[in-house]
């Protein structure tokens, strides 16, 4: 069965998401954790959390996926940006302990002309110490385009992240098909070699999540440009190759394809009968 859901807006609650998921045909969704270009939030509601996690028992839905917002950014040189991501991960990761399941994704950040070093450093410092032992949710690092001073443009850089900081070994990754593809690894003619270095960089065993989309750009662009699927450079014959790839199959897939909820719709009924077996 193909795990595969598509970011979903928050705005009506988690079990408002659950809901709209059924309704297309999805087992999972991704929402944002909070506004994800300001960071401002709704208080928690305890109740409809609950009432999310009964909707995925009921449906066996896959982990859903809660991406933080843009603006959170551990490697920046402003003092009051780092405190800023420092206590929204610690705030989102408090709130997930009560989703069962739930994975929390985020984009490394971006370095501002400090350098990569003091990139990974800064981020692994966050994570050290906002991550705790007793929180149940895995936290994911997103692959990047490379767009700016991105960190994470590369397998080895994420790989850095982890080694830098004591939680590496509860980290996950998320692998985004349109930044990888942007940020120079050929998914689309050596899909197996990509793998293959992810494997031996990162391992497979830490690839968790897939955000499903195809670029607007080549390979190589860092430009960080959704396409809806099959209508961009990356294209459909290689998006089948990858939900149905053996190291792969088993994932969820999230769609942030520029799409309203009924194009949503399509691309999972697409992606669902390209599916190969049950
Ligand atoms: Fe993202
Ligand atoms: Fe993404
Ligand atoms: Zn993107």
């Amino acid at each position: 069965m193909l795990h595969i859901g598509c970011h979903l807006s928050c705005a009506g609650g988690y079990l408002a998401m659950g809901r709209q998921a059924l309704a297309i045909g999805a087992d999972t969704f991704q929402f944002f954790t909070r506004n994800p270009r300001g960071g401002s939030v709704k208080p928690f509601d305890k109740a409809d959390a609950d009432a999310l996690g009964v909707l995925m028992q009921e449906n066996s839905f896959a982990p859903v996926l809660a991406h933080a917002p843009y603006t959170l950014n551990a490697a920046a040189a402003d003092p009051r940006v780092r405190a800023f991501a420092f206590r929204t991960m610690r705030e989102d990761l408090e709130r997930l302990s009560h989703i069962p399941g739930a994975m929390l994704n985020f984009h490394p950040g971006s370095h501002v002309k400090q350098g990569e070093d003091a990139g990974i450093r800064l981020i692994s410092e966050m994570l050290d110490e906002v991550y705790t032992p007793e929180l149940p949710t895995t936290v994911l690092l997103e692959t990047m385009a490379g767009k700016g001073s991105e960190v994470g443009r590369s397998f080895e850089e994420l790989r850095a992240i982890m080694d830098a900081s004591r939680t590496g070994g509860r980290l996950g990754v998320c692998l985004d098909t349109c930044h990888v593809y942007d940020g120079g690894y050929d998914i689309v003619n050596h899909l197996d070699d990509v793998l293959e270095a992810f494997d031996r960089v990162i391992g497979l065993d830490r690839l968790k999540a897939i955000h499903m989309n195809d670029s607007k750009n080549p390979m190589g662009s860092h430009k960080d440009r959704h396409e809806k699927i099959g209508e961009g450079f990356i294209g459909l014959e290689a998006m089948v190759r990858i939900i149905n790839h053996p190291a792969l199959r088993h994932l969820p897939f999230y769609l942030e394809t520029p799409n309203e909820i009924e194009g949503y719709a399509r691309e999972i009924a697409l992606l669902r009968a390209a599916y190969q077996g049950a």
